[in-house]
């Protein structure tokens, strides 16, 4: 196969190139960024920094995963996406879901400070990512992550399947994420959600009922009815799913959104996937870096800690990153700034190879 560069590996495993290059000398190799690492070499290195790497194409493409062994791998909380045709109902579901989750939850309160909001159901955590019409996943998906576990796809039954839903179904595929469809505005005269059930059929998503592996709800949003089934039914699919992660890890995750605040500078909202964050650890975040000042939880309160499948406002950063970066923790500031800086000076080059100024390869050939 084609192999990976230097460059790619680094990138794939979130540091700096210098550091790869160092590695590899230690070893006794001389390479570049745009240079092709022998197989060995890949694993090697990924296995010295806690990684593992498996071929994951006929194309023998390299994915590069985490290390983790089996007994540091704690349950964690499922993270859901809604998404749906427009005007089906995903905002009324998300508000209903929420004030229910307030209702099951002693602590209450849930705000929609940020993109993203925790709900308590029968005392466990299930993270909603409000990301209708959020550019966010699609950003994510483009790059083939698995930000979500579960896509929550809202149908109305008295309109039953339009183009939107269609796409939905794709991008969850494409996702390899199970669905769950909640069949909304059953309150509506109109409403048929056997037929929401036939139509579905023809895009392979088959309720269980059915012979099928798709859990089907009926709700209605606005009338609030079914939503403490369908909250059931995404935690059983969840069960189903055995999700782990390891909460001792160097922190890691996604970018969900961000923005620059007036009072607070550049606030980036993002899911942690792995490890814990801390205020106080350095953080690369696509092209920005920073230590951070501070986290806010979703309902607004400063935190100490950020688990899996946690999402959380980080403070701190010293530039807006994108919806759908990669974040992770560092334990030295001078490599966060340098893989930052690294990827500054990539995304500025490409802009300006894009406009024809410059060949990539002739550059980092000579860095
Ligand atoms: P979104 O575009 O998918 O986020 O849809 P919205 O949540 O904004 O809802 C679109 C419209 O459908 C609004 O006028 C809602 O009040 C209405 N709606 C949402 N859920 C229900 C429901 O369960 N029953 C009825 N009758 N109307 C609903
Ligand atoms: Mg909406």
């Amino acid at each position: 196969g084609e192999g990976v560069t230097v460059g790619e590996f680094a990138e794939a495993l979130g540091v700096p190139s210098s550091d790869v290059i160092k590695r590899l000398f230690m070893l006794g190799q001389a390479f570049t960024v745009t240079q092709t690492m022998p197989e060995e070499m890949v694993e090697l290195i990924a296995d010295d920094m806690g990684r593992k790497v498996r071929i994951v194409s006929p194309e023998e493409e390299y994915a590069i995963v985490y290390n983790d062994s089996e007994e540091d791998l704690k349950p964690r909380p499922p993270v859901v996406t809604v998404m749906g045709h427009v005007d089906h109902g995903k905002t009324s579901l998300l508000d209903a879901i929420r004030s229910s989750g307030v209702a099951l939850s002693e602590a209450g309160g849930i705000t929609q400070h940020i993109g993203a909001s925790v709900v308590n159901v029968q005392g466990r955590q299930v993270t909603f990512i409000d990301t209708p019409g959020h550019e966010a996943f699609t950003a994510m998906r483009a790059r083939g992550a698995e930000v979500t576990d579960v896509v929550v796809l809202v149908v109305a039954a008295d309109d039953g399947v339009m183009p939107q839903t269609v796409e939905a179904i794709n991008h969850a595929e494409a996702a390899g994420v199970p669905i769950v469809v909640a069949v909304n505005k059953i309150d509506k005269p109109g409403a048929n959600p056997d037929r929401v059930r036939q139509e579905l059929v023809e895009y392979g998503v088959i309720p269980e009922e059915w012979g099928g592996s798709n859990m089907f709800v009926n709700v209605s949003a606005k009338k609030k009815e079914g939503i403490d089934d369908l909250l059931e039914t995404i935690l059983l699919q969840a069960d189903v799913l055995e999700l782990k992660a390891n909460p001792d890890a160097i922190a890691s995750g996604f970018v969900i959104e961000a923005n620059l605040d007036r009072g607070r500078g550049p606030v980036a909202t993002v899911l942690v996937q792995r490890g814990t964050l801390k205020p106080g650890d350095v953080v690369v975040a696509g092209q920005s870096y920073g230590r951070v000042r501070a986290l806010v939880d979703p309902r607004g309160n400063h935190t100490k800690a950020a688990k899996p499948s946690d999402p959380v406002e980080i403070l701190g950063l010293g530039s807006v990153p994108t919806a759908g970066d990669e974040f992770r923790v560092f334990e030295e500031e001078r490599d966060a700034r340098k893989l930052a800086e690294e990827r500054q000076m990539r995304a500025r080059l490409k802009e300006q190879e894009a406009r024809g100024h410059v060949s990539l390869d002739d550059l980092f050939s000579r860095i």
